[in-house]
């Protein structure tokens, strides 16, 4: 938890006037309507509106005031020290009942007792948490994936509820303090004599019930909205690959870092070729006397542009060529090869004429059995 003076650029003893004013100037400067798109200062704008939260509050800032006077909110919170004529600490006091006590729940317990309705957020709140990471398909076509391109991904995020600005209440109605608490968020705990704040369970330490939940959100607040990023996807990308873009996952809880978007690259199948690896196969037709004499064929290659190609005589069905550097962009530069397949086409439909010729050729040719099967 950082500290909400400093946050705020005020002085400990600060009025809360000053507070308020503070407040007000840092708000407009980092508001998310003057910065859009700015998730710098869109975070600021949270951290701005948590401190304000607690310290325009005269009640929490005295609760803050005494927890961070106890050493709670400085680095390496644990250590917790009895204040000045406090009882003396003994953690076997919250033992009782078979509960292990560990001071790492400190954190926990100011947590929920602070975090409560930050800049509209709801929910529990403990220690900073890292944002989820988020997964998008994209399909590209086969061209693309060679050439590289720029895709617009449509990422669907959750964000503050348009209807009811994140309070979760339906519009025109106002979350009620809760009874319970009084809007503190929190309850004091007699801990063995030692009085604990705790999360209130009735609002979960945010200091406010809704009775009636907006339409919009069903009362948490939270919509999802598509996003649209603008993600380079680079030449020679495979079908399956997956791109990292750090930090436009969902966004971070108490400050924590967003997660990670990954964008998984599907590549269209393409009529002509065929993708192995950073390699590309083409399978090439020729005729039967093409590759018994020998030809040469014109075939197009992956990148754009047409190659000739050498077919020698007496070439086999299914023979392969390489064509070096012809292949697929390498991500880390270069290209792959092109694999030419032949496939010799035996005519299925012959005239009159033709049929007399294969007749005559084959009388002259030897019985390709003779050597193999006897
Ligand atoms: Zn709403
Ligand atoms: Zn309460």
């Amino acid at each position: 938890m950082s500290d909400y003076y400093q946050t705020l650029g005020v002085p400990k003893n600060a009025s809360q006037d000053d507070i308020k004013k503070a407040f007000r100037k840092l708000a407009r400067e980092y508001h998310p309507d003057k910065n859009p798109g700015d998730k710098r200062a869109e975070e600021r704008f949270k951290e701005i509106s948590e401190a304000n939260e607690t310290l325009s509050d005269a009640e929490k800032r005295k609760q803050y005031d005494e927890l961070s006077r106890l050493g709670a909110f400085g680095p390496g919170a644990g250590g917790f020290r009895p204040g000045a004529g406090g009882q003396g600490f003994d953690p076997s006091m919250f033992g009782q009942g078979g509960a292990q006590f560990d001071m790492g729940d400190l954190g926990d317990i100011l947590g929920n007792l602070f975090g409560g309705g930050a800049a509209g957020g709801r929910g529990r709140r403990k220690a900073a948490a890292r944002g989820d990471d988020l997964q998008v398909d994209v399909t590209v076509s086969f061209d693309d994936s060679l050439h590289g391109v720029t895709a617009r991904v449509p990422v669907d995020q959750p964000d503050t509820c348009d209807t009811c600005h994140g309070s979760g209440a339906k519009p025109g109605t106002t979350p009620k303090v809760c009874p319970q608490c009084q809007g503190r968020g929190s309850i004091a705990r007699n801990l063995g004599g030692f009085a604990m704040p705790q999360a209130c369970p009735q609002c979960h330490g945010n200091g406010t019930i809704i009775e009636q939940p907006c339409p919009g959100c069903g009362g948490n607040g939270v919509q999802h909205k598509t996003k649209r990023y603008a993600v380079k996807i680079p030449a020679g990308v495979k079908d399956g690959s997956k791109i990292r873009i750090k930090g436009k996952g969902e966004a971070g809880l108490r400050g924590g870092p967003s997660g990670d978007l990954f964008v998984r690259v599907g590549v269209e199948p393409d009529e002509l070729f065929e993708r192995r690896g950073d390699d590309v196969v083409l399978e090439v037709p020729v005729t039967i006397s093409e590759a018994a004499l020998g030809t040469s064929v014109k075939i197009p290659t992956p990148g754009g542009g047409r190659v000739a190609l050498k077919v020698p005589a007496g070439s086999q069905d299914g023979r392969t060529f390489r064509v070096r550097g012809k292949g697929a962009p390498k991500l880390k530069g270069g290209h792959g090869d092109l694999h030419v397949r032949l496939h010799v086409q035996v005519p299925d439909k012959l005239t009159k004429e033709q049929k007399q010729l294969f007749e005559k050729l084959g009388a002259t040719l030897p019985d390709p059995r003779a050597a193999v099967l006897g």
